[in-house]
């Protein structure tokens, strides 16, 4: 049964002291309704037990608070993988759904999630970024430390960045989502320059190993829609996971996709195999003991994550990238995120630097 709004998990919210009065800060607290404890400026939400046990209760809180740091930077990706470029834009850490794979889990050490409502901080930053380097194309994303759009009914931030992006001709946002509140989105002028993404998996994975996500079909339904009000569409399939019937699993959800999306609205779909910090098998493994995905055998890639084998991630990429190709519009770019030329090479038969670079194949996508 769908979850619906994943916001509802949210029981509490939590204030930092310096942010209260801010006209932000009033309109999310009235909209939620939800109880409100003020704390201090440097305290936090105090979520009983032990990190990452505490996890599942930290998710029930909200903290609305400032960013001390940067807002706006280049994804964190590693020298050894060939890496798209993409711009995080930092809204907030933590998610209120539960993925046992999110790498979230081991890169984050607090269990609450937090949103920054100096908001006027992080539009200042874009302005000084657009201002600093107006000839180069940027793809900027907010789904890197949080979902895009998983606390939107609270925040109704999306309206906001969208409006802020539309006469950006130099860059695309793209909010990337596993939930589909989608409803901010409804009858904005965006001028094109906001994409709407969603993560797709294997029909077993979602079901079994995403809580409190959207089905499959409401993921495209929500698509569906965002392509009738002229946004353009992602997918991405990531992590993609070895598991009993993976090839029946990402066939179906391929065909299902493009039996209900108009393929010619999709500027990129990406494509990653399951890799994670060492840490993260540890985490899941204590709070998610029926999973057993993590229970295959991997190798440490160059960047120190575990990944699959070679041979099969090729045989993954493979199959899915078949799949793809029999129905994607030819404008869309397939790509790899974080693989190496010679994957690359294998599946796709080119390389990235063949083509001008992995950067230019996506900004042509959209452009
Ligand atoms: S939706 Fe994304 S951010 Fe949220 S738990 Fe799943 S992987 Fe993590």
């Amino acid at each position: 049964m769908s979850y619906g709004d994943p916001a509802k998990y949210i029981t509490q919210l939590y204030v930092s002291e310096e942010c209260q009065q801010d006209p932000y800060t009033q309109e999310i607290m009235q909209r939620s309704r939800l109880p409100v404890t003020v704390i201090g400026d440097r305290q936090h939400p105090v979520v009983a037990g032990a990190y990452p046990g505490n996890l599942s209760q930290g998710k029930h809180y909200l903290l609305l608070c400032r960013n001390r740091g940067q807002f706006f930077k280049p994804c964190p990706a590693t020298r050894e993988y060939t890496c798209c470029e993409y711009q995080v834009l930092n809204i907030g850490m933590g998610c209120p759904m539960d993925c046992v794979y999110c790498i979230l889990q081991a890169y984050l050490n607090n269990p609450w999630i937090s949103f920054f409502v100096n908001i006027q901080d992080l539009f200042a930053e874009l302005d000084a970024a657009f201002a600093a380097d107006p000839q180069t194309f940027l793809r900027i994303g907010t789904g890197e430390f949080t979902d895009s759009l998983a606390l939107d009914s609270l925040t109704r931030f999306s309206p906001l960045l969208v409006d802020y992006m539309r006469d950006k001709e130099n860059a695309v946002l793209e909010l990337k989502s596993k939930s589909v509140v989608i409803d901010n989105l409804e009858g904005l002028d965006h001028g094109g320059r906001t994409l709407v993404a969603w993560s797709l998996n294997s029909p077993p994975i979602m079901e079994q190993e995403e809580i409190r996500t959207a089905s499959l079909e409401e993921r495209l339904a929500a698509a569906v829609r965002c392509a009738d009000w002229g946004y353009r569409l992602a997918f991405h399939f990531d992590p993609i996971i070895w598991h009993e019937g993976w090839q029946e699993g990402y066939r179906a959800t391929i065909r299902q996709l493009f039996r209900t999306v108009p393929a010619d609205r999709i500027a990129w779909i990406s494509l990653g195999a399951l890799r994670y910090l060492p840490a993260l098998r540890n985490i899941a493994a204590e709070r998610f003991p029926q999973s057993r995905f993590f229970y295959e055998e991997f190798v440490e890639g160059l960047d120190g994550k575990a990944r699959y084998f070679r041979s099969q991630r090729v045989e993954m990429y493979q199959l899915i990238a078949d799949e793809l190709a029999r129905f994607a519009h030819p404008r869309t770019c397939i790509y790899f995120c974080m693989e190496s030329e010679n994957i690359w090479q294998e599946v796709f038969g080119s390389t990235p630097s063949e083509q001008g670079g992995l950067r230019a194949m996506l900004d042509r996508s959209v452009r």
